[in-house]
């Protein structure tokens, strides 16, 4: 213990410097599939398929057809604090995509063995790295066929932080982790192909919800039958925002927690006060304090939001508060009241 106190300062070498940095970002396999995804969809990709092996502990890979990453940038995509996304404070302060901090791939890349291949032409030829625990196999990128897109597999996580390792719970818990966030993120992009595979066994396949009924399908594979059924649309505009969604029937109502979606502009946020005026929304309608599940949309200016929060981006700040929240409330609210109408109709006839 003496010793230990007498120590000089030094500054961490880079690899256990991103190590410890990585335990913020890389909680379990579900994360790196978080962070992964939003990459592909940062990258405009239309179609993504994500293949799984024991819950994401052997293997997470996750292919896209985005518009790739540049030969010469491989290696720094996978360094931290390096991102394409933002270059000045005055963008920072209108973040439009998911990733901005420059540290997901870094963090993977520090605690697995992760292969990292990219092609932004049409030619069938992209470029490759290997990373092992964030150290590059080779120093240049290698030639491989592939298509316009990125490749990411990620391989043994956590080979080498034990201690995060035996935190793991059973491959099925993780596995659901997983599939709850590409349900999550199928949600809110219906342009995308998501196909979600574990251990060889296609668990999702939601083809492009471009069309009504498309969407109405997938959201009845997503959030089941019950709530794409009764479920009631709402879409209205006030301030400069916009609110558009499925809120469930309050019949529906089975302490669906595990069912609560709001989305603020397109990023996928789960704001948990804005679930707390929800139930308040549905305080007078359902005498209790069950939760009804819902899906809701909000477009608000960048400006009026702080993403820089969290690094999961779970949560944000509005400018203004209050007035998000009352609006929210008002138009949840205005609808519901029309459900009960709906019913009290219903059971006269
Ligand atoms: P961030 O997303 O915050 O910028 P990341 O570490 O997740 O940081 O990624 C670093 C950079 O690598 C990104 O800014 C982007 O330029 C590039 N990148 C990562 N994944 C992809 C992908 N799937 N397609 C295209 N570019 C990608
Ligand atoms: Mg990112």
């Amino acid at each position: 213990m003496a010793e230990r106190i007498s120590r000089r300062i030094q500054t961490l070498m880079p690899a256990l410097a991103n190590q410890i940095a990585a335990g913020e970002v890389i909680e379990r396999p579900s994360s790196v599939v978080k962070e992964l995804l939003e990459n592909a969809i940062d990258a405009g990709a239309t179609q993504l398929t994500i293949r799984i092996e024991q819950g994401g502990t052997t293997l997470i890979e996750i292919i896209d057809n985005g518009f790739g990453i540049h030969p010469e940038d491989l290696p720094l995509a996978v360094m931290r604090h390096a991102t394409s996304k933002v270059r000045s404070s005055e963008e920072l302060s209108a973040i439009q995509s998911l990733g901005f901090r420059g540290e997901a791939l870094a963090s993977v890349a520090a605690v697995s063995r992760l292969t990292l291949s990219s092609s932004q032409t049409d030619d069938g030829i992209g470029y490759q790295i290997e990373l092992h625990g964030a150290a590059l196999e080779r120093e240049r990128a290698s030639a491989i066929a592939m298509n316009r897109g990125t490749h990411v597999r990620v391989q043994d996580l956590f080979f080498n932080v034990p201690a995060r390792r035996k935190f793991l719970k059973r491959i099925a818990t993780e596995y659901q982790h997983i599939e709850e966030i590409v349900r999550r993120m199928a949600l809110t992009h219906f342009d995308i192909h998501f196909v979600l595979e574990h251990n060889d066994h296609i668990r999702l396949n939601l083809p492009v919800a471009d069309s009504g009924e498309l969407r109405y399908q997938r959201v009845l594979q997503l959030l089941g039958r019950q709530f794409a059924e009764n479920a009631y649309w709402i879409d209205a505009e006030a301030n400069g925002m916009h609110l558009a969604g499925w809120l469930g029937h309050p019949s529906d109502a089975r302490a669906q927690a595990d069912m609560q979606y709001i989305y603020v502009n397109g990023l996928k946020k789960k704001k948990k006060k804005k679930k707390k005026k929800k139930k308040k929304a549905y305080d007078g309608i359902l005498h209790g304090h069950q939760h009804s599940a819902y899906l809701l949309f909000l477009e608000i200016d960048p400006h009026e939001i702080d993403v820089n929060v969290h690094p999961t981006k779970h949560e944000i700040r509005f400018l203004n508060q209050r007035e998000v929240h009352e609006f929210v409330r008002h138009f949840a609210r205005d609808t519901l009241s029309q459900f009960q109408t709906a019913s009290a109709d219903l059971s006269v006839a």
